[in-house]
């Protein structure tokens, strides 16, 4: 978070004084989520509690002054934070992650599709081996026989059945993926959904298209 405090018109927080440099100070938050303020070369200084500061730890009770005369109040500033480059960072493995899934739902599913339609090939070549060996000991099993041409009609067709089952999961699986994307795959401020719009074109937008929001997706 970096709430960037000045006269511009472009600051996060504008602080109209004649004493307040046109980008005067930021407010952030270190490593370990405590605020901070830090003057940016102003030209009339930053004051918590009447000491001049460069880049001093606050609190919502210390007293800013931006110049002699601004007194910043902390509590309302910090409600024009709309830094959520933190968060939008984050997006990039959500859509990475969808994306593999997807090619691995695919691609799986094919092969389980093969495997499953392959198999009663190899069983009826199993049963062709086993057919043999027992002819030579006896002559003429008609039972071994028909129940050879049996598993040579139905299973082929199981084995198709089944293929052709697993294969129809596949579209089911991909609407699943697609739905946990659209909730995931969000603005972290308004929480619209980005579309399937790879995140390092996103992040060229630098910020949430929505005019309401405009939530800043990359940090100045
Ligand atoms: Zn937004």
């Amino acid at each position: 978070m970096i709430i960037r405090i000045g006269k511009a018109e472009d600051n996060d927080y504008i602080a109209d004084d004649i004493y307040v440099s046109r980008y005067h100070a930021r407010i952030g938050r270190d490593d370990t989520g405590n605020l901070f303020i830090e003057d940016l070369n102003s030209s009339n200084g930053t004051f918590v509690n009447g000491n001049r500061i460069m880049k001093k730890k606050i609190t919502t009770s210390d007293t800013v002054k931006l110049g002699s005369l601004y007194t910043l109040n902390v509590t309302d500033a910090l409600k024009f934070d709309n830094d959520y480059s933190d968060e939008f960072a984050l997006l990039k493995s959500v859509y990475d992650g969808y994306i593999k899934e997807k090619i691995r739902v695919q691609s799986s599913n094919q092969f389980k599709t093969r495997l499953l339609q392959s198999i009663p090939f190899a069983v009826i070549g199993v049963a062709g081996l086993v057919i043999s060996f027992f002819r030579k000991g006896t002559s003429g099993n008609n039972g071994i026989i028909i129940i050879s041409i049996i598993l040579a009609i139905c299973v082929p067709i199981i084995g198709i059945y089944l293929g052709a089952r697993q294969s129809a999961k596949i579209p089911e699986l991909l609407h699943n993926l697609a739905n946990k994307f659209k909730i995931d795959y969000v603005c972290p401020k308004c929480g619209t959904f980005l579309g399937e719009v790879p995140w390092e074109s996103l992040i060229n937008k630098k910020q949430c298209p929505v005019a309401t929001c405009r939530a800043k997706w990359v940090r100045k």
